[in-house]
């Protein structure tokens, strides 16, 4: 059961010391009875409280992570139903599906390019998580080892307890993988299989009732890394399955359904369906999705996607201040300004460096604000500027020292230069697509 906020307030020092960085022990009671705080915070609770709160600390949607050689995808751990609430926490993995049917040469002609495929995302390095090897009356063994010949990343295998026993034998020391599906059926078996080989468990069910049942016999079995499978296909389907579950698991703290949860998008067969399935699947609580297909148009999107409703809204995406070389420049080319907002200085950079023009890129502490949000809470300004030149020497790097401005921000342009008397300030173009056109003409 949950605690209230009264309740867990009872369990606490009520000193109201401020050392978690909240006014008074109530008002972190509250938060933590809402999921929103960790109880790590409050470094004065008895190790007697810790124990009695720990099921009010406990996250509500269990964390694991399945992992191989180095690569992880880490699933759980959530604690609001919408981004705007908090945050998300794990990116949902995205797994590319092969079947024991296709030979080795197949899978390893499908699983090389996904392995592969890596996209820079405004500094951010987009690739699949992972591989999921379903067993099909082929030879599931040589499948895994296929797959295994090319990639390293986290696997889910998927068949019946023998033939999982085969593949599992093929995987890497020490990695831990994903078993599907644990059913009514099979369960002893599938949490012995589970357990021997350390590898989390997929559960299958039709209903919520089953599924709570079934989780509950896992977890009294000894197997505590599971994964809610639902066996609803579809839009309608899934996204009830998935709904309801995260609701009972974050609104009714019901441990049962407490789990992460993965989807098939593949199971519909249709390219085009799968992905707008698996969109679904990444806004609306899966934490891992198995695909059929995988194509750099198809992965991308859903990738972006992804990123954006995982970042935490609360933190811009930033880059580190300082001066950035763009096209090898020299002491004679000019030096632009701009904040450390990521989609900022990518705008900036790419414009420049797709243009082939040489620049020195002067990127500055502004909080991870875009230029006009950073201008407007004070966090860009004439003096903030200036001391970022100082601060990362521009001055010894360049000759001419012609400094450009955003445009948007030309009124700082007279302020500028009384900060850097022995600089020529120029006004840039408002928008980074014209800043090639600009600096051919002005600089
Ligand atoms: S750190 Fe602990 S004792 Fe201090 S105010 Fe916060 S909850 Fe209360």
């Amino acid at each position: 059961m949950a605690l209230s906020g009264i309740q867990i307030y009872k369990l606490l020092p009520q000193t109201n010391c401020k050392d978690c960085d909240f006014p008074t022990c109530l008002a972190f009671a509250m938060k933590l009875a809402a999921k929103q705080v960790e109880l790590s915070l409050c470094p004065h609770v008895s190790d007697e409280a810790k124990e009695q709160l720990s099921e009010a600390a406990a996250p509500p949607v269990r964390p694991f992570v399945l992992s191989s050689n180095g690569s992880e995808v880490k699933a759980g751990n959530e604690v609001v139903l919408y981004r705007h609430e908090k945050t998300f926490y794990s990116h949902p993995g995205l797994f590319l599906r092969v079947y024991d049917t296709e030979s080795p040469d197949e899978i390893k002609a499908k699983v090389t390019p996904a392995d592969a495929y890596k996209v820079d995302y405004v500094g951010i390095d987009l690739d699949m998580s992972g591989f999921a090897i379903q067993a099909n009356g082929g030879d599931f063994a040589a499948a895994v080892a296929a797959v295994r010949e090319v990639s390293h990343r986290p696997v889910i295998l998927i068949g019946d307890p023998d033939t999982l026993k085969a593949g599992l034998a093929k995987l890497d020391e020490g990695e831990k993988a994903m078993l599907c599906h644990a059913t009514q059926e099979n369960w002893q078996t599938m949490a012995e299989l589970a357990k021997e080989y350390d590898a989390a468990l997929a559960v299958l069910a039709d209903t919520i009732d089953e599924m709570a049942d079934l989780t509950g016999k896992l977890t009294e079995a000894g197997v505590k890394d599971l994964a809610l499978s639902p066996t609803q296909r579809g839009f309608r389907g899934t996204l009830t399955a998935n709904t309801i579950a995260r609701r009972m698991a974050l609104k009714a703290t019901f441990r049962p359904l407490g789990y992460p949860i993965i989807s098939f998008p593949g199971d519909v067969g249709d390219p085009a369906t799968e992905v707008m399935l698996a969109a679904q699947a990444i806004g609306k609580y899966s934490g891992f999705i198995v695909l059929d297909h995988f194509s750099p148009e198809t992965a991308y999107p859903l990738l972006v996607l992804r990123e954006n409703i995982f970042t935490d809204p609360q933190k811009p995406i930033q880059v580190q201040p300082g001066v950035y070389e763009i096209n090898d420049p020299k002491p004679e080319d000019p030096v632009l300004v701009t904040t450390n907002f990521s989609i900022t200085y990518f705008s900036v950079a790419n414009e420049v460096e797709s243009a082939g023009l040489p620049a020195w890129l002067l990127v500055t502490e502004a909080e991870g604000m875009s230029v006009l949000t950073a201008w407007a809470a004070g966090k860009f300004d004439a003096e903030s500027i200036a001391k970022d030149v100082k601060r990362f020497e521009v001055g010894d790097k360049v000759s001419a020292k012609n400094i450009v401005l955003p445009g948007h921000t030309a009124v700082l342009s007279g302020e500028l230069e009384e900060e850097l008397p022995d600089w020529k300030v120029l006004v840039g173009p408002r928008e980074a697509v014209d800043l090639p056109a600009y600096m051919k003409q002005a600089v």
